[in-house]
C-alpha cells in the first residue's frame, strides 16, 4: 500500500469519555431531537432552519455565531426550529483546499488529524453545552459518526456522497434525521434511491464489526441546485420543482416525505445574498400548493459574522474561507422576516 500509518487515534468510546457531555447536554439534545422529528413526521407545522457557516473554520467564531442564535430562536420558537451547522470536515470539488477543522484545526497550519478529531468534539460539545444547541453537520466520513453521535441532532448527505453505498447503510442506522441532498448533477433519482435506501434495514460492515440497522425514517431530501454538463449551475428551487419532488415522492412509498431547501450552493449560484429571496420565494410555493405544502419541511441557510468569504491568507474574523455567507445583521433580519411570514 502506498500509504503511511501515522498516528493511531482514539476510539469513539475513549473519546467521548474524555470529552463527555453533561445530563443536562443529553437532555437539551434529546428535546432537539422531538422538536425536529415532529417537524419532520408532521406533529409539528414548524419549520426546520438549518443556518450556519459553510464550514466551521474557528471554534471561537463559530461559537460567537451559534451563542447569537440562542435569543434569535427563543424570539421565534413557535414558528422555526434552528438547527445551526457546525460542518466541520468538507468534501472539496477537486480534492484540493480546506478539507475542514477534522483535517485542519488551525486552517493555516499543515493538517494535523489527531488534533483535528478532538477539536470537532470539542467543539460540538461546547456548542451543546454553552447554548443548548445540538447541531448539523455533514457525515462526509460515515466511519467518524460515532465520534459525535451523542451531540450532532442532523446530518447532511453532501452531494458528491449520495451515491455511496456506505453513505446509505450509515444513514439506515442513524437515530437522528438525515437529510439527502441532489447530486451535483441533479439526478433527482438518485436523491431519492439514496432516501429510500437508508429508510430500510440493512445488514454491512461498520468500524470492523458486522452490523445491522433498522432504516431511518427520517431519511428526506435537500434540493441544492445542480451543475450542468457545461459547468452552469441552475436552481431547483422553484415551485415547479417542488412540485415535481412531490411527484417524485407520490410515485414511491416513502415514510414522512419532506425537503428541505438549501438556499445557496447551486441554488444561488453562491449569490449569497440571493438566499434571502429563495428562502421568501419557497414559503410562498409552500403557501400556494397543497402537494409542495405537504412536503416543505424547512430551508437551509449559509450564514456566518460576516458578509461573503475571504481567502484562507487574509484572517477575517467570522468570515467564510469556504463558500460565501450571508453576514449575521443579514441573517437576523432574515430569520425574523421569515418567521412573520409563517
Ligand atoms: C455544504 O453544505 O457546504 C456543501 C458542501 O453542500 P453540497 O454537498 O450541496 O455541495
Ligand atoms: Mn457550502
Amino acid at each position: 500500500m502506498n500509504m503511511r500509518f501515522n498516528r493511531e487515534l482514539f476510539s469513539p468510546q475513549e473519546l467521548k469519555r474524555m470529552y463527555g457531555a453533561s445530563a443536562a447536554a443529553a437532555e437539551n439534545k434529546a428535546a432537539n431531537d422531538k422538536k425536529i422529528r415532529d417537524v419532520l413526521d408532521g406533529t409539528s407545522d414548524k419549520m426546520l432552519l438549518v443556518v450556519g457557516p459553510c464550514s466551521a473554520d474557528r471554534e471561537d467564531s463559530v461559537i460567537d455565531y451559534i451563542t447569537r442564535l440562542r435569543p434569535l430562536q427563543d424570539k421565534v420558537a413557535d414558528k422555526i426550529v434552528i438547527v445551526p451547522r457546525i460542518y466541520t470536515n468538507k468534501p472539496r470539488t477537486t480534492g484540493a483546499g480546506y478539507k475542514g477543522m477534522l483535517h485542519q484545526p488551525d486552517p493555516i497550519a499543515d493538517p494535523d488529524l489527531f488534533k483535528g478529531l478532538v477539536s470537532i468534539r470539542k467543539l460540538h460539545l461546547r456548542a451543546l453545552e454553552e447554548t443548548g444547541f445540538s447541531c448539523a453537520d455533514e457525515m462526509l466520513y460515515p466511519e467518524n459518526h460515532l465520534f459525535l453521535s451523542d451531540l450532532l441532532s442532523y446530518v447532511a448527505v453532501g452531494a458528491r456522497s449520495v451515491e455511496d453505498q456506505q453513505h446509505r447503510l450509515v444513514a439506515s442506522g442513524l437515530d437522528i434525521p438525515v437529510g439527502m441532498k441532489n447530486p451535483t448533477g441533479g439526478d433527482l433519482s438518485v436523491m431519492m434511491n439514496s432516501i429510500n435506501a437508508a429508510q430500510h434495514g440493512h445488514s454491512f460492515i461498520y468500524r470492523n464489526w458486522d452490523v445491522s440497522s433498522e432504516g431511518n425514517p427520517y431519511a428526506h431530501a435537500i434540493l441544492r441546485g445542480y451543475v450542468d454538463s457545461h459547468g452552469t449551475s441552475h436552481p431547483n428551487y422553484h415551485y415547479e420543482d417542488l412540485r415535481r419532488l412531490a411527484d417524485l415522492y407520490d410515485e414511491g412509498s416513502y415514510k414522512n416525505p419532506g425537503v428541505i431547501v438549501d438556499c445557496n450552493h447551486s441554488n444561488s449560484g453562491k449569490k449569497y445574498l440571493e438566499q434571502g429571496r429563495i428562502a421568501k420565494e419557497v414559503l410562498h410555493s409552500a403557501r400556494s400548493c397543497d402537494s409542495v405544502r405537504r412536503i416543505f419541511k424547512g430551508l437551509m441557510i449559509e450564514s456566518y459574522i460576516e458578509d461573503g468569504s475571504q481567502k484562507s491568507g487574509e484572517h477575517v474574523y467570522g468570515c467564510s474561507i469556504t463558500d460565501p455567507c450571508l453576514g449575521w445583521e443579514k441573517t437576523e433580519r432574515l430569520i425574523l422576516d421569515l418567521a412573520d411570514l409563517l
